[in-house]
């Protein structure tokens, strides 16, 4: 039995105390209604409730998106991954993505700006070339640096009438926004892998 499927065994334990599960081999072609006559034929207790396999699923999706909702919130690590994904449903976006590694750097956080290889000893400073400390939210959406590449990300915010700088959160959640973040991110180059050496 699969992980999935025993937590499945154990959503349905924990939400109906008077389920069961049963093997019921049944023929080819003699279809769901014949199942689940067979299995209700199973049921050893006094009055069997008689479950929609919809109603159980919708049970144990619902479960299940609620115990991964909670795992999400409560991790000790991807912090930034969270700021942009606060609930795994607001990752929807990525499934149709090409995710490159520069987009990478600016979801995880782990990334090339002076802020992050600061703490990791890998540069005497944290300061951008502009002189400000170079975070995340600072090279996207403050660094005089880059004015001209982030031209369309205000722009999107606009379209979309959200405050500019918009928090992280917002910019998986409208189409036009994730896509001017990604716009930007490889207009800027910084964080390609020779973006640095560019700059000087
Ligand atoms: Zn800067």
């Amino acid at each position: 039995m699969t992980k999935t499927a025993r937590q499945c065994r154990q959503l349905l334990y924990d939400n109906f105390n008077k389920v069961s599960l049963h093997l019921v081999k049944i023929r080819r072609g003699e279809g769901h209604l014949v199942a689940r006559n067979l299995a209700a034929s199973c049921i050893t207790t006094p009055e069997p409730v008689d479950w929609a396999p919809e109603v159980l699923k919708n049970v144990i999706t619902t479960s299940l998106q609620k115990k991964w909702d909670d795992e999400w919130r409560s991790g000790t690590t991807g912090e930034q991954t969270r700021s942009f994904f606060p609930l795994p449903k607001d990752a929807e976006c990525l499934k149709n993505s090409h995710i490159n590694h520069e987009l990478t750097q600016v979801l995880t956080g782990h990334c090339r700006l002076n802020y992050h290889f600061h703490k990791i000893k890998k540069v005497p400073s944290s300061l951008c070339n502009c002189g400000k400390e170079e975070t995340i939210n600072h090279y996207l959406f403050d660094c005089n640096i880059f004015s001209e590449q982030r031209t369309s990300l205000i722009e999107a915010c606009n379209k979309a009438s959200i405050a500019f700088p918009p928090p992280l959160a917002a910019i998986p959640k409208d189409k036009n926004l994730w896509k001017a973040l990604k716009w930007f991110i490889l207009e800027s180059r910084r964080l390609a892998l020779r973006g640095t050496d560019q700059r000087q």
